[in-house]
């Protein structure tokens, strides 16, 4: 028998707002624990939580970019469960009434278009960290994140593979990084991600038990941990077992996932509206100024640069997946307009140069640096490949292209003369490859390239090499 996966998402996003959910303590990420806390966010008693306005708009500026329907009316409910990292002895989430609901999001798989269905964005504030790495008796406690606002988006199960799903994880990130509401660094936690899976025989309607697989916090990670848990699912089917519900985590080293808790063991969290929160009412002319707000997202982006920069549908994709790489591409433009031209060197010399897409912004060989470099090639000052060496030495040096080219001496050969003179040298030298060539062996023509290349260290223009060489090569 075959079978097939069910996958789906619950991803949490820090949103990027100056102060807390409830209170006023800062976000800043980084900061020395439990330095920016106050009795709203330690949960002293008596004290009441105020909604941020900001984080409100945030989440409604996802909501409405991942195509979710805003609920004018909803509700704070308090989520209790005990555990160390959460002094109030509850979390403040919604529940019943979330923000909003039936979105989703189109994903590229297999070459065609899928729409993920979200079933619903939620607030919620997040809790502390439980820090073990400093001691082997002792747990510490830093609050300075108890209280950083989150969304909670939720995906129907939708996903088919664990390529779907790092696809949908990338285009979620890429759009909230975009509307700007969240800095999408999976490394510091601002963006994670539970991973729900069952698998079904293939065709069937219904839904296998599914296992959740808690905080897999890389696209690596997600698509490994559900490869291994889909593939584990199977063989317990497939040996006449049953998959049981249960919580389970996945262990990068060892490349497994394995249960926390049972479906008996899960806990109940007693839900109930939080009586110190009002209901949230959102005002529908808000939410359209905030739509009207809204920047162009990726999908829409790169259809506009397919269209209007004439390129393949392949490098617009690569170009829109970072609003950081989208703009520097087209501040390259403003200073010459040869969109394919610019969009070659993005993809492979500047891209390969970058850790993160976002460094683009700071990066030394800004557009203007990068155009004037394209430019000396264009004008035949150096050749392509020599411009790959004069861009590392930009990268390294922080000069400027023509600096460069200048300092060593690397400046393209154009004078027909002067190849002239070159290329005779080299036929008399190879004589018999030569001979070949005339009797047809066309393929040649690369070795002789090769040779003359080799004799001017690169710097002869290869156009000219090419044709002074076909004619000179008949003629010997
Ligand atoms: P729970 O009440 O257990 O949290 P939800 O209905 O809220 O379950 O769903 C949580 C997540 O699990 C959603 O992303 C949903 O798409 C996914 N999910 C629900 N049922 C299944 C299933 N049988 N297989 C895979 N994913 C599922
Ligand atoms: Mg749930
Ligand atoms: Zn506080």
């Amino acid at each position: 028998m075959e079978f097939e996966a069910v996958i789906g998402l619950e991803v949490h996003a820090h949103l990027l707002t100056d102060s807390k959910i409830f209170c006023t303590c800062s976000t800043k990420f980084g900061a020395k624990p439990n330095t920016q806390v106050c009795p709203i966010c330690l949960g002293m008693p008596g004290v009441l939580p105020v909604l941020n306005k900001k984080v409100l708009e945030c989440a409604i500026r996802a909501a409405l970019a991942a195509n979710c329907e805003i609920s004018n009316k909803s509700r704070f409910a308090r989520k209790n469960y005990f555990y160390p990292d959460l002094p109030k002895g509850y979390q403040i989430s919604q529940y019943e009434e979330p923000l909003s609901t039936h979105g989703w999001l189109e994903i590229k798989s297999n070459g065609s278009k899928k729409r993920i269905r979200i079933k619903r964005i939620h607030l919620e504030e997040d809790a502390g960290k439980l820090i073990h790495e400093h001691s082997q008796n002792w747990s510490y406690v830093d609050l300075n994140r108890a209280g950083v606002p989150l969304i909670e988006i939720v995906s129907e199960p939708d996903i088919s593979n664990s390529e779907e799903a790092v696809t949908y994880l990338k285009k979620l990130r890429s759009i909230l990084m975009y509307i700007g509401v969240c800095d999408g660094n999976m490394e510091e936690g601002s963006l994670r991600c539970d991973a729900n899976v069952s698998v079904r025989p293939k065709g069937s309607e219904e839904l296998g038990t599914k296992a959740e697989i808690k905080n897999v916090n890389s696209f690596k990670f997600v698509q490994k941990a559900l490869e291994y848990e889909i593939r584990r699912q199977i063989s317990v089917l497939e040996s006449g077992g049953k998959v049981v519900q249960e919580t389970r985590l996945f262990d990068s080293d060892q490349g497994v996932t394995f249960s926390m808790r049972s479906k008996e063991e899960a806990h109940d969290y007693r839900y109930f509206p939080d009586p110190d929160l009002l209901p949230l009412l959102v005002e529908g002319k808000w939410v359209d100024e905030i739509r009207e707000s809204l920047p162009e997202l990726p999908d829409v982006r790169l259809e506009r640069f397919i269209k209007e920069y004439e390129l393949p549908a392949y490098d617009a994709e690569i170009l829109t997946a970072s609003k950081e790489v989208a703009e520097y591409f087209e501040e390259c433009l403003k200073h010459y307009d040869q969109p394919k031209k610019v969009s070659n060197w993005i993809m492979t010399e500047v891209l390969r140069e970058l850790k993160e897409e976002e460094g683009i912004k700071t990066f030394t060989v800004t557009p203007e640096r990068l155009t004037e470099l394209i430019k000396l090639i264009d004008d035949g000052t150096i050749s392509g490949k020599i411009a790959k060496d004069v861009f590392s030495e930009m990268v390294s040096s922080k000069k400027r292209a023509g600096e460069i080219v200048a300092e060593k001496g690397i400046k393209q050969i154009s004078d027909q003369g002067e190849i002239e003179a070159i290329i005779s040298q080299v036929i008399e030298k190879n004589q018999d490859e030569a001979s070949r060539y005339r009797a047809g062996q066309e393929k040649l023509i690369g070795f002789f390239v090769g040779e003359v290349m080799k004799a001017t260290q690169g710097k002869a223009n290869p156009k000219i090499v090419n044709e002074v060489l076909r004619k000179r090569l008949k003629e010997a």
